[in-house]
């Protein structure tokens, strides 16, 4: 046990990217990166996190921020959930707090949003407490190296989980190891071709070599439910105006901007559209859970039944936050 901790701190020392939010112990920072990468690649991320950090360089500076403003900034990243929360996180803490990020673990993961993936990273990387971090990289390593075959998504196989990597943090430097951990899982043990050969862990490691059981490990008992949805969007334009849409309610992309959209249970066009559009783009859009069947259809028409057009200023498209769909859409123009 003691040398996998040894192992995998010295490969981090030697191997670690120099990445702008390693270099901070600025909880608001790290808080902050922690929330981009958590679905996105880090080359994609470090943009963001920068532009996030220059528009919004305090935590009460994002709290005061205009919603939408958020929302554009974060176009593109998806998960937009993600973005109101930090929004709606950086209020609770600019107005419980004083705007000053608690310390301790337990104040950090009652704030909303803050699961325990995001408390452990932050109260380790600013604080130097020790909690183990365990995201999806943690559990491939500590699946693959100890040859654990429970499954990582039921709460027996989480608990395991962390209760492992909780035996393994270092009182002494707990954020290198959590660093060290992940680093490796995005480095060395990767998903699906580690490279066993030149890793420092190959002497020890119950999976090394054994592409059955990396294949195998870490184990998933069920594979989620995938949604089908066919969306049916029209394009209107209107001298120098265009048809544009706020989406409500609790569903994807909330309260992000789009075209009049008529959803429907399969491919077919919608009979309020069969009189006056042709359809100009299709395309099938891929989220976590669903699978999105997109058509957009082009309409003279500035009068739809069933619909209720709101037009914009086609010259300010670009200042209202949209989704990836919309973005693809309007590329493909
Ligand atoms: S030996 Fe291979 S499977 Fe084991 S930790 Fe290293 S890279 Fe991963």
């Amino acid at each position: 046990m003691a040398d996998f901790v040894l192992l995998i701190s010295d490969w981090y020392r030697l191997n670690a990217r120099e990445l702008p939010w390693r270099n901070t112990k600025n909880p608001y920072f790290i808080w902050l990166s922690e929330v981009i990468l958590q679905q996105t690649r880090v080359d994609q991320g470090m943009n963001y996190y920068l532009k996030f950090i220059e528009n919004y360089p305090t935590l009460n500076q994002l709290a005061d921020a205009d919603e939408e403003a958020i929302l554009k900034l974060w176009q593109g990243l998806g998960y937009y959930s993600r973005a109101r929360n930090l929004h709606k996180t950086a209020q609770q803490v600019r107005d419980e707090f004083n705007g000053a990020f608690p310390k301790t673990y337990h104040e950090i993961i009652q704030l909303k949003g803050i699961g325990p993936y995001t408390a452990a990273a932050i109260s380790s990387f600013a604080f130097d407490l020790p909690h183990a971090v365990v995201d999806g990289n943690v559990y491939r390593i500590l699946s693959r190296y100890y040859g654990i075959d429970e499954p990582i998504d039921t709460g027996k196989g989480k608990k395991l989980f962390q209760e492992l990597a909780d035996s393994l943090i270092p009182e002494a430097e707990p954020a290198l190891f959590n660093q060290a951990i992940m680093e490796f899982g995005a480095i060395q043990c990767t998903p699906n071709n580690p490279d066993c050969e030149s890793c420092v862990l190959n002497q020890s490691c119950i999976s090394a070599f054994n592409s059955d059981l990396i294949k195998k490990l870490p184990v998933k008992k069920g594979k989620t439910k995938v949604r089908k949805r066919y969306f049916h969007y029209l394009h209107i334009e209107k001298g120098l105006e265009i048809a544009l849409d706020q989406r409500t309610g609790k569903d994807v992309w909330e309260k992000l901007y789009e075209f009049p959209l008529i959803e429907r249970e399969d491919d077919t066009m919608p009979l309020e559209f069969k009189d006056s559009a042709s359809l100009s783009y299709q395309t099938k859009h891929i989220l976590s859970h669903q699978h999105i069947y997109a058509f957009f259809y082009k309409s003279d028409e500035t009068e739809i039944d069933g619909l209720d057009l709101k037009f914009v200023e086609k010259s300010q498209l670009e200042d209202y936050p949209i989704h990836r769909l919309m973005e693809k859409y309007l590329e493909s123009r």
